[in-house]
């Protein structure tokens, strides 16, 4: 089975899915990571990223596709933070079609903006910058937003409550697992 977490910034998705991984075994796929790990010998990327923008979908789809070939990995994964657009879905779904899998199942993490403004300014990374936070905010609402619409219509997606302690959203989050 192949699971997706979304959420914003700051909703805490990158903590529930490290212990995902750790009690389902989940082959872990970080979006950000992945492309912070490419843009380490590709200024053009690491440009994009600088500012809080979305790498193009076809370019990101294309490295996506060749990293799990290469490892001949099809199930199992859970995708943290990918897709995020629709155009990325649309690109990618052609992929998983012909490999005959797809998005089993999306948890949607749901916080305030406050929330997230709170929780980011306790985090310190290079791109946490007030104004590359709003970007991906407001990138969140423009493009993730339509992204889950269209996952509703063709597979399960489940909403949870982001705004409580970490232990009580795992709890929920294995509850619908099982
Ligand atoms: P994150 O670590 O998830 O906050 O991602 C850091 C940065 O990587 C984002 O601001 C984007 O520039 C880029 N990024 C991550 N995931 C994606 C994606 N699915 N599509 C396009 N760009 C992405």
């Amino acid at each position: 089975m192949n699971v997706v977490i979304l959420g914003p910034q700051g909703s805490g998705k990158g903590t529930q899915a490290k212990l995902l991984v750790e009690k389902y075994n989940y082959f872990y796929f970080e979006s950000g990571e992945f492309l912070r790990e490419i843009a380490l010998k590709n200024e053009v990327l690491r440009r994009i990223m600088d500012e809080g923008k979305l790498v193009p979908s076809e370019e990101f789809v294309a490295y996506t596709e060749a990293y799990f070939d290469e490892k001949q990995i099809y199930d199992n994964i859970l995708f943290d933070g990918f897709p995020r657009q629709v155009e990325q879905y649309r690109i990618f779904k052609k992929w998983l079609m012909t490999r005959k899998i797809k998005f089993d199942l999306v948890f949607v993490l749901e916080i305030s903006e406050k929330t997230t403004l709170q929780r980011l300014t306790l985090r310190k990374r290079e791109d946490d910058t007030p104004d590359v936070i709003k970007e991906r905010l407001a990138l969140y609402t423009e493009e993730t937003t339509p992204l889950i619409e269209e996952l509703e219509k063709e597979t399960k997606v489940i909403h949870i409550d982001g705004e409580r302690s970490v232990e009580a959203i795992f709890k929920d989050i294995c509850t619908k697992l099982n």
